[in-house]
């Protein structure tokens, strides 16, 4: 059973996040779509908030579960038996800090692998951070989040 984790903030989830989470759905036997502790960043909703609505935009895929969770990934993936670590790329800013974050994840845990996938190319200009700037100034966000969320 191949089993992946696919950690992030998801503050909001955007288009892009669940783009990429049912990509690796079809790819992986099953998937955590998993809300973990990010400490550079500042978060507009709280945990519980988004895991809610992390389940609702995923209610009918059976092979992806999402959760809340603590601590180091690989911490995780281990207690787990998850082998797999998803993530997004948009640009090369994003290669060259999703590089050093898989290197130094195989290099704690040699088990782990991390696969990238690309989103639609119509949603990678799309980011949490960009959400919650025009939601911030009562701008409207529908394009960028998936239509199960209603602010
Ligand atoms: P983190 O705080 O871990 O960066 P995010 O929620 O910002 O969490 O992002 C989680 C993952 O989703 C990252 O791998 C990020 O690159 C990816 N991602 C975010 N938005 C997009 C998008 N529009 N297209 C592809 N990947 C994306």
């Amino acid at each position: 059973m191949k089993t992946a984790i696919f950690p992030g903030s998801f503050d909001p989830i955007t288009k892009g996040h669940k783009d990429i989470a049912i990509k690796a759905s079809l790819l992986f036997d099953k998937v955590y779509v998993a809300i973990g502790d990010n400490s550079d960043k500042k978060n507009m909703f709280s945990k519980e908030q988004r895991l809610a609505w992390l389940r609702l935009v995923f209610a009918n895929y059976t092979n992806i579960e999402c959760i809340i969770y603590s601590g180091l990934t690989i911490e995780f993936c281990k207690k787990h038996n998850i082998n797999y670590i998803v993530r997004g790329l948009r640009s090369i800013n994003d290669y060259e800090n999703e590089k050093n974050i898989a290197y130094t994840n195989k290099s704690l845990y040699p088990s782990i692998e991390t696969v990238f996938l690309l989103c639609d190319s119509s949603y990678s200009h799309i980011s949490s951070s960009v959400v919650k700037e025009i939601i911030q100034l009562n701008g409207c966000v529908k394009n960028f989040i998936p239509e199960e969320i209603t602010f």
